[in-house]
């Protein structure tokens, strides 16, 4: 049973791990259920600063617009979705999708992460021209969208294979896909929670795999805590290590715990702080392949959010100017520039916005001008989260 404990002492792996050895399944094993929360920490903190500067903490400015909540799946743990025909169902019109990218701007914002459910009307040149619009009247941001549930679906639709659907998406304006739709990459698991029929574990990697190959980058996410049994977990560090040992593709892992409320989960007991730190202090050790691991103070605050930068983060992943997938199930925060500038500097680290991709890091002066032109965009629920503009020249 390859993802079973491998029965080597704790200190041992550790002692592995530290000398640049890299672990197993089982070691992954061993250390999620006898492993010490401290030890663990302080052993992903040194792997994590061999790996990125250890003076700095980064962050990114982007915004979650999440197209339409119309959706032909029923996954069990998703408070977000309306079946087609709901009143509460919608598609946002492009102009509308503007508004929010100019208040991205505005708020020094460099992306967007575009996202739906999984409608199923909307053909590929729907998607062409969502991207187009975008393209032409904000060349500046960054296009972060369609998980690889979309992507499957359309290419089904379409009768195309993943790797044409998502040249298409690219030449439209496409410059990276989100992690979305992982869950957990255990099929036992996904049968479970109805999310096989919307992407099986292999589709998911396959679909990564072609967008490596058509020279994008993604993320890799993990959602967890559904009841689930570990092996589930290692088999999914398993799975994104192994394809980025083919690929080289995925820019980060960013791993979260499945929020309940008003989900058809809710009896599913709730994943605390210490298993997330945990969790997330393994997937450092185990992901030595990755660059960049963010902490996800979205679902578990802003403290434990922090705390998971001295746990093998080196990222607090975006502020948030709008989600609507968590806050749906009943967990919300949120946080503006300024916030987690401070949140950084007093976790001991030197705060830094990047890019989307990580290629480099972003100063204000870059994105002034932008936030000058569409400050007039600021809706009044969102003016707190803006910093004061600096004077430029
Ligand atoms: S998680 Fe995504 S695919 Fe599943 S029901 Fe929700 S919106 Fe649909």
């Amino acid at each position: 049973m390859p993802f079973e404990p491998s029965g080597r002492p704790v200190a041992e792996i550790l002692d592995d791990v530290r000398k640049g050895g890299r672990l197993t399944a089982g070691d992954a094993h061993t250390l999620l259920e006898d492993g010490d929360l401290l030890e663990l920490g302080i052993a992903a903190h040194e792997v994590r600063t061999r790996i990125n500067d250890a003076t700095v903490a980064t962050y990114n400015i982007d915004r979650n617009i999440n197209y339409t909540n119309i959706c032909v799946y029923k996954c069990r743990f998703c408070a977000f979705y309306r079946q087609p025909g709901d009143p509460e169902g919608y598609v946002l019109p492009f102009e509308e999708i503007g508004d929010k990218i100019e208040e991205t701007l505005a708020l020094n914002g460099t992306g967007i992460l575009l996202q739906g459910g999984v409608h199923p009307d909307l053909p590929l040149s729907f998607y062409e021209e969502m991207l187009g619009y975008i393209r032409e009247n904000y060349p500046a941001i960054h296009l972060h969208a369609f998980s690889p549930p979309e992507v499957r679906f359309i290419a089904k639709k379409e009768r195309l294979s993943f790797f044409e659907v998502i040249a298409r998406l690219k030449k439209a304006g496409l410059m990276s896909i989100p992690g979305g739709g992982a869950e957990l990459l255990s099929d036992g698991v996904r049968k479970e929670i109805l999310a096989y029929t919307k992407v099986s574990a292999d589709e998911w990697i396959e679909v990564m795999r072609q967008a490596h190959l058509n020279e994008l980058r993604t993320s890799a996410t993990m959602m967890y805590g559904m009841g689930e049994p570990l092996q589930a977990r290692i088999e999914h560090l398993q799975r994104v290590r192994d394809l980025q040992d083919e690929t080289g593709g995925f820019t980060a892992f960013i791993s979260w715990t499945f929020q309940r409320q008003h989900t058809d989960m809710e009896e599913v007991p709730e994943t605390y702080a210490h298993e997330y730190l945990k969790t997330l202090a393994v997937s450092r050790l185990f992901i030595d392949n990755i660059q960049h691991l963010q902490s996800s103070w979205v679902t578990q605050g802003k403290k434990i959010g922090q705390l998971g930068l001295r746990f093998g983060a080196d990222d607090m992943g975006s502020i948030m100017i709008e989600e609507n997938v968590v806050s749906a199930a009943g967990t919300s925060y949120r946080m503006s520039q300024d916030e987690m500038e401070h949140l950084i500097t007093s976790a001991g680290f030197s705060p830094h916005q990047r890019t989307n991709l990580y290629e480099r890091l972003v100063t204000r002066e870059e994105t002034v001008e932008l936030a000058q032109r569409y400050r007039h965009a600021l809706t009044p629920q969102n003016r707190d989260l803006a910093s004061p503009l600096p004077i430029v020249g």
